[in-house]
């Protein structure tokens, strides 16, 4: 085996267009290529047969994430990973996973077989995107042994083929899928090269952001029951509008997020139905959606924990009802800090301003955090534009992303002592 030539710029960038034909919406509309659809198995076969023209080699595992490998002149050491994922939302964008895919396969045709002392390996993780299934990041739980089979198997689509079909139609295995979970010890590090989805780095005009954790969503589904009444009949003192109860929490919850900006904590209601929504009518019961998320667990319980007794005071003063119900309270994740050194200190050294940061979106990193060693890198989205067919990143911040990527890769897998 070796590598026939290092995959250039050109084609990195190409092979970026290229894919977003892989949809079954028109490019004008966005790619939409769903996780087990037909166009995400063809972009996913497409991949494996670019990286095997270039002389690697490509294996899929029970579920279908890829796995394309470099040897490294010591096999008793764990591989270095890296990668993302092939899939989209609907009339999504062509960089969301794609980016860390190419980036990866770009790095790994740089150098020849045996040339570093650990493996490389890109990972193509399966169904990141919870659009079709409503689960997230499925190939990297399964990797990661974050199974929960009996939710799983009554998982459908709109259309109302189940997870399972869909993961065997596609021709793997969901009967035997819990059998895809890693090894704790088959990786020493993993680093995932993704475009940012959001205007951080925009607003601080730096090229790459070195991601030191994943804010997990704390999500809420509140109800508010009042009585509604006839806007002109009611007398103020006899209302129970739950509009003007929700609007409380809103405002409150809002304050509440802003004591902890400093721990880069946020808190957003992005969704509301207002019943029965008429201008003559008063409220009577309003529905909507909290969004919490951060990086700090202690920070997020006490906007939590100001929302739980916001809610008890209102319901001790006013004939108003209000439930709350968790609809997630995923855990945030802190990534290695030593990995996040290791990639400052390069930029550094390339003379790359870089900006320390979060990432408010959830990705496969964040389940390869629990298993090992783990860091992202991100390059600016254009006006923090994503999950859109607007989303756009320069092909100069992409190389420069490829190419510190690379960079990490190589200095990870030529370290003999783990992170
Ligand atoms: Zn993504």
């Amino acid at each position: 085996m070796h590598i026939k030539k290092p995959l250039s710029f050109d084609k990195l960038l190409s092979t970026i267009e290229k894919l977003a034909a892989y949809s079954e919406t028109n490019i004008a509309d966005g790619v939409t290529r769903l996780a087990y659809s037909q166009n995400d198995e063809l972009a996913h076969q497409y991949i494996i047969k670019l990286a095997q023209q270039y002389g690697l080699d490509c294996q899929q595992d029970i579920v279908g994430n890829v796995f394309i490998t470099l040897p490294g002149q010591d096999p008793s050491l764990p591989a270095i990973a890296t990668g993302s994922h092939l899939d989209s939302v609907p009339n999504g964008g062509k960089y969301d996973g794609i980016l860390g895919v190419m980036a990866g396969l770009y790095s790994l045709t740089q150098f020849q077989p045996k040339q570093l002392t650990r493996s490389l390996t890109l990972i193509i993780f399966r169904c990141e995107e919870s659009s079709r299934f409503g689960i997230s990041c499925l190939g990297s739980k399964i990797l990661t042994g974050n199974i929960d089979p009996q939710k799983w198997h009554e998982t459908k689509d709109n259309h109302g083929k189940t997870l399972y079909q869909a993961i065997d139609e596609a021709g793997y295995q969901s009967a035997k899928l819990e059998q895809a979970e890693l090894a704790n010890d088959a990786y020493g590090a993993f680093v995932e090269l993704h475009i940012e989805q959001g205007k951080c780095l925009e607003a601080a005009n730096k090229a790459i952001g070195v991601v030191n954790g994943i804010a997990a969503p704390t999500r809420f589904r509140v109800d508010v029951y009042g009585q509604a009444d006839h806007s002109g009949a009611t007398p103020m003192s006899q209302r129970q509008d739950a509009l003007v109860s929700a609007a409380t929490i809103i405002t409150t919850l809002n304050s509440l997020a802003n004591h902890e900006a400093q721990l880069g904590t946020v808190a957003t209601v992005g969704k509301l139905n207002v019943y029965p929504n008429a201008i003559n009518v008063i409220p009577g019961h309003v529905r909507f959606y909290i969004d919490i998320r951060g990086i700090e667990l202690d920070s997020i319980n006490r906007v939590v924990q100001g929302l739980q007794q916001l809610i008890a005071q209102i319901m001790a003063s006013q004939p108003i009802t209000i439930t709350l119900d968790s609809l997630s309270q995923e855990h945030p994740v802190k990534l290695n800090p030593r990995l996040c050194q290791t990639i400052s200190q390069l930029c550094s050294e390339q003379h790359i301003e870089y900006l320390d940061m979060l990432s408010g979106a959830g990705h496969d990193a964040m389940y390869m955090a629990q298993k090992y060693p783990t860091a992202m890198i991100f390059i600016p989205s254009k006006a923090g534009i994503s999950h859109h067919k607007d989303e756009f990143s320069s092909p100069d911040d992409i190389i420069l992303g490829a190419t510190l990527l690379t960079k990490t890769l190589e200095k990870l897998a030529n370290q003999k002592e783990n992170n």
